[in-house]
């Protein structure tokens, strides 16, 4: 089994910058269509652009994932118009940072809803055209918070922590229909939310680059090895995992 990804299409949440937008790039450079999804029209517009602009196939999805109702009518568009999804990647995510006291029932809702809930939805939405063409790949993206805990992270920690179970679940359904359901958990990366982070919380910088083995942040682009692998042929046994792309962060004690 190779890595083909002949006449695939993916549909790529979050992809408006950030993990999400390495992961539809690297996707497309293998030959996928890809259907880029943010909150912001300019960001998925402008990941979408810039695929075409290499050689690739992409369109942009401006969506909210957190609004259920938006999900269920952009999926029925989604495959009336390619028939079906063959590749969901469930990446769009946010945090909110805070001790558990301080946090009121709308902020659970909102993080708990653009983590996970979304993900559950979008996934229930491409169920049936996988199973209809013999399978399908569903790759959801936990954290290091889907193992370990956090003095603000109660609702994100929540969410990444379900995101782990959810894909175990999901994976068990569906496997006898070929469709494989599997989390990255990536490590501290660099990106926009992990730059806030890095402003809101004193000594992140030196504490990631001391507690993570390689010494230092992930980049974007090396969350595509596990998500080519895990939408592709090769992992066509391989489902439930919560793959760490960490840089050995979730291995070490010290
Ligand atoms: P960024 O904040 O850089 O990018 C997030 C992307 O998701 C943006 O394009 C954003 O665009 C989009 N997005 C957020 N909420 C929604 C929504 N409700 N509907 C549609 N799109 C949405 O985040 P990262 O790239 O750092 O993170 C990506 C994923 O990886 C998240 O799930 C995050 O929790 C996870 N992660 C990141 C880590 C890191 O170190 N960076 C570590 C562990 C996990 P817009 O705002 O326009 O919608």
């Amino acid at each position: 089994m190779g890595l083909t990804f002949e006449n695939r299409t993916a549909v790529v949440t979050g992809a408006g910058r950030g993990i999400g937008k390495a992961i539809a790039e690297t996707l497309a450079g293998h030959g996928v269509e890809v259907v880029c999804v943010s909150r912001t029209p300019e960001t998925c517009t402008a990941v979408a652009e810039g695929i075409v602009e290499s050689g690739g196939r992409a369109r942009p999805l401006p969506l909210d994932v957190g609004d259920g109702a938006a999900v269920q009518a952009a999926s029925e568009k989604l495959l009336s118009d390619y028939g079906g999804i063959d590749i969901l990647v469930n990446n769009a995510g946010i945090n909110i940072r805070k001790l558990p006291q301080d946090y009121d029932a709308s902020d659970w809702d909102q993080v708990l809803a653009g983590n996970l809930r979304s993900a559950f939805l979008c996934s229930k939405s491409v169920y049936p055209s996988m199973k209809a063409v013999g399978g399908g790949k569903i790759i959801n993206i936990g954290s290091m918070a889907s193992i370990f805990g956090g003095a603000k992270l109660a609702p994100y920690g929540a969410s990444k922590g379900g995101i782990v179970q959810m894909s175990r679940s999901l994976a068990c359904a569906w496997a006898e229909e070929n469709i494989q359901v599997n989390a990255i958990l990536p490590g501290w990366i660099d990106t926009e939310l992990t730059q806030q982070a890095r402003k809101d919380i004193p000594g992140l910088n030196e504490t990631v680059i001391a507690r993570t083995p390689t010494g230092r942040w992930g980049e974007t682009h090396e969350l595509a090895g596990a998500a080519i692998f895990l939408a592709s042929p090769a992992s066509d046994f391989v489902t439930g995992v919560a793959l760490p792309v960490d840089g050995g962060y979730s291995s070490n004690l010290l």
